[in-house]
């Protein structure tokens, strides 16, 4: 069962109305937009069912997004942390900039107690601010998302709300996008830190290229230093892979990973790999994913396999919808997508 396609235009003209017409003294009703989204494609399904989210998951998705964006603006005179609030800096910006003087990289800084502590104070301030007033615009509540109880410490999504989060994910997260770089660009007080050449939405929602180094040697061993995709060797300097790519769905999560030559890396693109693929990254994770975890573990980089999948038969089943294209090699070019993806993909799920 899915919703309507009349449910479906009006779900996204009903977020447009929330970015265009709600009142935003702070940028934290895109962060939780933003949030849910994510929580759809990691732990929702394509049917019309209710999908509960509690405030500690939606605030460990608030320090995902807003960590990397609390580092100093790189500009040349008045560097400091971007305002994400009118007047004040955001009270969530304060505590990650606490945060990351216990440990400035994330996914080690969530191996420590702090964390817990930052969860909960974060999720306090979700419940205080952005929760409640979210579906709010102009004089009128509009509740399409979950009901506004106004207390407690879950959410839970009514019946279509996931299936349209997953269906229009790219183009949701493409609004929140523009609409948070547009506040950031207007507040006054970050005026005089924004300089002229500098592109916001690299600095604000681009993953840092330099962390992935650090899965090089995992991996290098476990492909036996061949490429993934060609099988040849790889001599000089390899490429992490996002196997599901990152303008997809953009999450570092180890599982996700794999190691191959520039050229095959850049072919591939921002498109799926064919179902070939699909079935050999499957089995990798079969085979070497506890051994993968636990150098993971060990190098405290973040990682989730049973996210990772969730993530890739989300982006499979957008494709096969969207008769979309997957790729099928360096110099082979594209193809249909066929339906292998869903038992190949039902082979590690259960
Ligand atoms: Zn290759």
């Amino acid at each position: 069962m899915q919703p309507s396609y009349e449910y479906q235009i009006q779900f996204l003209q009903n977020i447009q109305r929330i970015l265009k017409e709600g009142v935003f003294v702070s940028t934290y009703k895109f962060a939780l937009l933003h949030a849910i989204a994510d929580h759809c494609i990691e732990t929702g399904s394509d049917n019309n069912e209710e999908l509960t989210i509690t405030t500690k998951a939606l605030a460990a998705k608030f320090i995902d997004l807003y960590w990397m964006q609390t580092v100093k603006f790189p500009n040349e005179s008045d560097s400091d942390v971007l305002y994400q609030n009118n007047g004040n800096q955001a009270a969530i910006i304060n505590q990650i900039q606490q945060a990351r003087k216990v440990n400035s990289k994330l996914s080690i800084f969530k191996s420590h107690q702090e964390y817990r502590q930052l969860l909960t104070s974060v999720s306090n301030t979700i419940k205080q601010m952005p929760l409640w007033k979210l579906q709010v615009v102009s004089d009128s509540t509009v509740e399409f998302l979950y009901l506004q109880t106004a207390k407690g410490n879950v959410i839970t999504l009514m019946p279509g709300v996931s299936y349209c989060f997953r269906k229009f994910y790219g183009q949701i997260t493409d609004m929140v996008h523009s609409a948070w770089i547009r506040w950031i660009q207007k507040a006054t007080n970050n005026q005089a830190m924004l300089g002229q050449n500098i592109n916001l939405e690299s600095f604000l929602f681009e993953s840092k290229r330099s962390n992935l180094q650090l899965f090089i040697p995992v991996l290098k061993e476990e492909q036996h230093n061949n490429c993934f995709y060609c099988d040849r060797q790889i001599r000089g300097a390899p490429e992490v892979d996002h196997f599901i790519p990152w303008a997809r769905y953009a999450v570092d999560l180890g599982h996700n990973f794999v190691l191959s030559h520039k050229n095959c890396n850049g072919d591939k693109s921002d498109y799926l790999a064919s179902e070939n693929f699909l079935d050999k990254w499957v089995k990798r994770n079969l085979v070497s994913g506890d051994m993968l975890s636990s150098y993971f573990d060990d190098q405290k980089l973040t990682h989730d396999l049973s996210t990772s999948i969730s993530v890739s038969k989300w982006a499979y089943k957008q494709c096969s919808d969207n008769y979309g294209l997957v790729w099928i090699g360096h110099q082979k070019g594209f193809t249909k997508l066929s339906n292998k993806w869903t038992s190949i993909l039902q082979s590690i799920a259960d």
